[in-house]
């Protein structure tokens, strides 16, 4: 099903999930040691971001790796299973209406390290944001969507909207937002710089 979209939201995730953390997943058969029929131990013991997400059945429009390299994921403007829970303005469950990409945090990183990284070691490449920023201006310019309307997945699925605790932290507070948007707009009024 395709969605008119209306926004961006920019997530973030780990490059590499251990296989160990499809344990915590619904599919998971304890007694049978198997994730959807299929035993532990034929998975990676590292799983990609993109096979992680897939495995979880969730899913996103791309993905973008540490050099800077676009992963495609579902094709814009298919609707993705992203946002989960989220609430901008007045428009709620914002996979309906938003388009989505998740920068990659290099390496396999357990959440506690994820999260650390993210608030606090600025893992974004310059490579990645450059893309991010491109990318950024493609879905603005083929879906008219407004630079406001650019989001963290935390601005939009905070404890604010999920209840204290629960809410969504990435991209993170080592990721400038409004430098980022800065750095979009500048490319919007002149593409050559
Ligand atoms: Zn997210």
């Amino acid at each position: 099903m395709a969605i008119e979209p209306k926004g961006i939201i920019i997530h973030s995730m780990s490059e590499y999930i251990t296989r160990d953390a499809l344990k915590w997943l619904r599919r998971f058969d304890k007694e049978a040691n198997t994730y959807d029929g299929k035993p532990l131990e034929e998975f990676s013991e590292q799983l990609h971001a993109p096979e992680w997400l897939r495995l979880s059945r969730l899913s996103v429009h791309g993905f973008i790796a540490p050099d800077g390299e676009w992963i495609e994921g579902l094709a814009g403007p298919e609707k993705a299973a992203h946002a989960g829970k989220s609430r901008f303005e007045e428009l709620n469950g914002l996979n309906s209406h938003f388009l989505g990409f998740e920068l990659l945090v290099p390496g396999l990183n357990d959440y506690s390290q994820f999260i650390d990284k993210i608030d606090n070691q600025s893992p974004y490449s310059e490579a990645q944001l450059n893309t991010a920023v491109s990318k950024c201006i493609e879905w603005m310019q083929t879906y008219n969507i407004a630079l406001t309307n650019i989001v963290g997945h935390s601005d939009v699925s905070g404890d604010d909207v999920r209840g204290e605790g629960k809410g969504k932290k990435d991209p993170g507070k080592s990721f400038d937002m409004e430098a980022f948007k800065g750095r979009v707009s500048a490319k919007f009024m002149d593409p050559f710089s």
